[in-house]
């Protein structure tokens, strides 16, 4: 009936699901629009559903202050790699799908008024994977802080490296380490945050390397999923393993932060980091 609409000027009602989000957890209906003005926690059991990538640079910087760098790079596809679509299908599905053309994104921008960099995974753009170019452009970051000498946080959320680059994508896990480990040598803080969910070779990588690791409630951490090591060693896992909570008691992370107080937490810790800190 779709013409006689178009004829009648008779408008279709909007698809409730546009309109609404389930909470994961406790199964709450949350209006999105209440979601947004919520920091994305469900308001009934404060579970911290994933933030949108703008909304995350929103959070954590002062107002209006972000200016984008390298947003223009894009993937190339150098295994002409096909599994049940092509790569490259899959990519231009996702350029369109999130308006962005990789899955970081990458900036300066002030925190209480000092400047630093700033990189967010998003996890929309095919699993918030790293492939060559998500590489490349936290590699930039960290270097660009080195020669600035600004602080660094990155916030992750990625299901690991980017299978569809083989080589091309495991490579990039020692080249943003590598960057790390400059920064170390050169006192240049950097903050890690790891969302829901941070695994595979992201954990594995530069995510872990924070002079602080900060983790979201309850978030997913870790290198292989929770049902590959069960099959692995043939054994339970214990309640709550791969969460923040339980990565904080054996020591894996250093801090697991409510939303809320995540802004406040980042810039007290670059306060620390910098006051004495002849390198900045
Ligand atoms: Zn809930």
């Amino acid at each position: 009936m779709g013409w006689l609409d178009r004829f009648t000027g008779v408008k279709k009602p909007p698809d409730p699901s546009d309109l609404w989000k389930k909470c994961p957890k406790c199964g709450e209906v949350l209006l999105k629009k209440d979601l947004e003005r919520n920091f994305f926690l469900c308001a009934k059991c404060d579970n911290h559903l994933r933030m949108p990538v703008w909304d995350r640079i929103a959070l954590l910087t002062d107002d209006n202050s972000f200016v984008e760098i390298d947003q223009d790079m894009e993937s190339a596809d150098p295994l002409s790699f096909v599994d049940s679509a092509p790569y490259s299908e899959r990519l231009q599905k996702a350029v369109q799908n999130t308006d962005s053309f990789e899955a970081v994104i990458c900036g300066e921008a002030h925190l209480d008024g000092k400047p630093l960099l700033l990189g967010v995974m998003n996890f929309d753009f095919m699993g918030g994977s790293m492939g060559s170019v998500v590489g490349e452009k936290l590699t930039r970051l960290f270097e660009r802080a080195l020669q600035f000498r600004f602080p660094v946080v990155c916030v992750s959320a990625s299901g690991g490296a980017r299978m569809q680059e083989g080589i091309f994508s495991l490579m990039q896990m020692a080249k943003t380490s590598q960057a790390v480990v400059l920064l170390n040598k050169a006192a240049i803080p950097f903050v890690s945050v790891l969302t829901d969910p941070t695994t595979g070779g992201v954990s594995a990588s530069f995510a872990s390397l924070g002079d602080v690791n900060i983790a979201e409630p309850e978030a997913l951490i870790g290198f292989a999923g929770p049902r590959v090591i069960e099959q692995t060693i043939r054994q339970k896992l214990p309640g709550g393993f791969q969460r923040s909570e339980f990565l904080l008691q054996h020591g894996m992370i250093d801090m697991v932060v409510h939303r809320r107080q995540l802004k406040a937490t980042i810039g007290h810790i670059l306060q620390l980091l910098s006051s004495s800190n002849p390198a900045l």
